[in-house]
């Protein structure tokens, strides 16, 4: 798969039948569970197992993703195909960038489709376990494609930073418009609105820094937490809880 994917793409390119598997700590974090501390009794684990079962069979991972040439880069600013992405330390954390990466990820809208329908059942329980379940697989989606990233764009002598979105570490979620100007989610059927919310609602956007000087001082952790198997570039032994 990682072939397929190339860290420098001008175009548009989609990756479709990735082997996702979600992870039942995140789906339980997503429920409010704290790792180590809460653990479900029986009847969660039951509802947990019917909404995975469920969900498996409505998800469909789909990727775009887009690479732009950087064309300023300061403290806090980072300019690409002529827009200014504003995000606060970026130029101290991410260091030197020849590239932007930016990607959507989505599991599609069937899952929140029949969480809708759940509600409307009063099926409230397995409503809430299956709205954890499409959250938690977008999140192991975008770490599938930050991974897959970070492998293809080592083995051509590059480093690829860890992702952020827009609404997240003081980036503001109303630049989501520019990160969609990089990479658009038209080819995976990933649609903004006019307040910058993504349908369908179980998408994530995300941006990498990519070069050869890119600061990636975080390698130990990333790996720790990443699932691919024969990375030569190894930093860390895989944690147990590796998301797929
Ligand atoms: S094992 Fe580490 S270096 Fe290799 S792809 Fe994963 S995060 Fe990158």
């Amino acid at each position: 798969m990682s072939a397929a994917l190339d860290v420098r793409s001008p175009h548009p390119t989609v990756l479709k039948d990735v082997p996702l598997r979600v992870d039942r700590d995140e789906v339980l974090r997503f429920q409010g569970y704290k790792k180590g501390v809460d653990v479900p009794d029986s009847t969660g684990l039951a509802l947990f197992d019917e909404a995975l079962a469920l969900g498996a069979s409505m998800i469909e991972p789909r990727v775009v993703y887009r690479a732009a040439g950087v064309t300023r880069q300061g403290p806090s600013v980072i300019e690409a195909r002529g827009k200014a992405l504003h995000i606060p330390e970026i130029g101290r954390l991410w260091g030197t960038l020849e590239m932007v990466g930016a990607g959507i990820c989505t599991v599609g809208a069937a899952i929140e489709d029949r969480v809708r329908e759940l509600w409307d059942q009063r099926e409230l329980p397995l409503a809430v376990m299956l709205d954890s379940v499409g959250s938690a697989a977008v999140e192991s989606l975008a770490e599938y494609a930050n991974d897959l990233l970070c492998q293809a764009a080592i083995e051509g002598g590059l480093k690829v930073t860890n992702r952020i979105s827009p609404g997240y570490a003081g980036w503001d979620t109303a630049e989501q418009a520019a990160l969609f100007n990089l990479c658009p989610g038209e080819p995976i059927g990933v649609a903004l609105n006019a307040s910058c919310v993504m349908t369908p609602g179980k998408s994530i956007s995300f941006l990498v820094g990519v070069g050869p000087d890119a600061r990636v001082d975080h390698y130990f952790t990333q790996c720790r937490r990443c699932w691919m198997p024969d990375c030569a570039y190894r930093r860390a032994p895989a944690a147990a809880t590796v998301r797929r």
